[in-house]
């Protein structure tokens, strides 16, 4: 069922149940109304959040933009619709927290009106730094999830010598299916997305990975590719997490990145395909990133479909539009069910990095009772980092994290794969994802005590230096004191001398 053995290529890995099937076959569902209102937080990538340009009141197009990047890594928000800025306020975030977060709410006026859009004569003419410019503006960032921003890997590109651009299209998360059907239905325009990334890194040739349960979506980008010799198509083998980019990697390539290494460091730079599709709009038709296909499944949910929503919409109204019975959720998920974050309010924006919604009923949930480790090592088996997951568990339970971080905790990616394979239904990942968040804490918690001890020695050293400029300034005083004194002494002498000169 799982293993490293049957190929040297493929470490660790499970085959977990699909649930594709209820959205894979269904074409992208186009209609979605205008929402009344968007929300769009200004955070939605990796980097600083952006800075609002627009005012409360002030009338935006579509797809003008919102809030400029702040700094290198960071990426602008636009507005998805036509309308009118209603207000800039902390709003709920899509995160297990949903804590508040810097937010722009658009009143839309359901006229959809564009701003005016640039589109170059010939898109493939352009030179390598404008093609970074111009999907830095737009706002593209890694839609597999990374939300990276993705004009600062393509310059990366031009200045680390890569070979290689990866297109990431294992979408081996179960339920998620919005790349497959992304291929099926436009792969001439996310190959045309694939030309342009390779230009704009000045790398010669570009490897498309997609799992063999994408027949469909496979024939269709082999035959975009027919007239690119440098985009070589490959189907990689079904299994989670294949989507991982290092596993996608090894498979195709046989290459490792090193530990602490970054693809680039081997010559390679991984996308996803979704972002190949999203620089093809940005460029060939001076679209910035303002909506995306999201999978909508789930039990709870009557009619599972691909749906293009703007970003900014709420999540509970996209449920609504595939027929949500909220009674039946037991578990809302952002992404996919392996490595999604599970969300307390549907109430929450779709964002950039929102690939699936679901609506999860209890049976598909289920979790059965834990038992006793039996020490039958499929855990280890199934850990595609090379890990040792029920060593690690066991430090993390006695409260030993410097010891699971010697086992590699930093390393591990809380993929699931072991929890998914471990017969006494031992929750494995949590503990992982609980101690990384402990890791985390202690780091904030060492950050603040280095911040307190730098602010005490900077006050220890303001007051030592006011101590000795008091001193100084007394010094002063006192000089300027017995130079006055001298002084009247001196004339005090003079005049006496003058008066007994007088006398005589
Ligand atoms: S898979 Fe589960 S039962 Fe088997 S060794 Fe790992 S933790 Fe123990
Ligand atoms: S969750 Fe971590 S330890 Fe478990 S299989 Fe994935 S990478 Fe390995």
């Amino acid at each position: 069922m799982f293993g490293w053995f049957e190929n040297p290529r493929l470490r660790g890995g499970v085959h977990a149940e699909e649930h594709k099937s209820e959205t894979a076959e269904l074409s992208i569902a186009s209609g979605f109304p205008i929402p009344k209102k968007l929300y769009i937080p200004v955070q939605q990538h990796v980097g600083k959040p952006a800075e609002p340009v627009v005012k409360v009141g002030e009338r935006i197009l579509k797809g003008q933009l919102l809030a400029y990047s702040q700094g290198t890594i960071s990426a602008p928000v636009h507005a998805p619709t036509s309308g009118v800025v209603a207000d800039v306020k902390d709003f709920p975030a899509p995160h297990p927290s949903a804590l508040p977060i810097r937010t722009v709410v658009i009143e839309s006026d359901g006229q959809d009106e564009w701003a005016p859009l640039e589109v170059p004569d010939d898109p493939f003419e352009l030179d390598a730094e404008t093609i970074c410019a111009m999907v830095g503006s737009a706002g593209v960032v890694g839609l597999g999830g990374a939300v990276f921003p993705s004009a600062v890997k393509l310059s990366l590109g031009r200045k680390s010598k890569i070979h290689t651009l990866l297109i990431n299209a294992g979408e081996c998360e179960p339920y998620l299916t919005c790349d497959d059907r992304l291929m099926q239905e436009k792969a001439d325009e996310i190959v045309a997305g694939i030309r342009l990334m390779l230009r704009g890194m000045g790398a010669p040739k570009a490897m498309v990975g997609i799992e063999d349960n994408k027949p469909a979506a496979y024939q269709a980008m082999r035959d975009a590719c027919r007239d690119y010799p440098n985009i070589v198509v490959s189907q990689v083998p079904t299994r989670y997490p294949m989507g991982w980019d290092r596993q996608m990697l090894r498979y195709l390539t046989g290459q490792e990145i090193p530990a602490d290494g970054r693809a680039a460091d081997i010559g390679v730079v991984v996308h996803n395909v979704a972002t190949a599709h999203a620089v093809y709009k940005a460029i060939c038709l001076g679209q910035p990133l303002i909506s995306r296909v999201v999978t909508v499944s789930g039990a709870a949910v009557a009619q599972p479909r691909n749906v293009e929503v703007p970003i900014g919409t709420l999540m509970s109204e996209v449920l609504a539009f595939c027929d949500w019975d909220k009674t039946k959720m037991a578990r809302l998920v952002m992404g996919g069910p392996m490595m999604g974050d599970a969300l307390p309010i549907a109430d929450v924006p779709v964002v950039k990095a929102c690939n699936g919604i679901l609506a999860l009923t209890a049976a598909e949930i289920e979790e059965p009772e834990v038992q006793p480790c039996i020490r039958c090592s499929s855990c280890v088996t199934a850990c595609p980092v090379g890990l040792l997951p029920l060593e690690m568990a066991s430090r993390i339970k006695v409260n030993q994290l410097d010891a699971a971080v010697d086992l590699g905790l930093k390393d591990c990616i809380s993929c699931g794969s072991c929890s998914y394979v471990c017969p006494s239904n031992i929750p494995l990942v949590h503990y992982f994802k609980f101690a990384s968040g402990e890791l985390v804490k202690r780091q904030q918690a060492d950050h603040k005590s280095e911040q307190t001890k730098r602010l005490i020695d900077e006050r220890n050293q303001r007051m030592e230096r006011i101590r000795l400029e008091a001193e100084a300034e007394a010094q002063r005083a006192q000089e300027a004191r017995a130079a006055r004194l001298a002084a009247q002494q001196a004339q005090q002498a003079q005049q006496a001398q003058a008066k007994a000169e007088e006398t005589v």
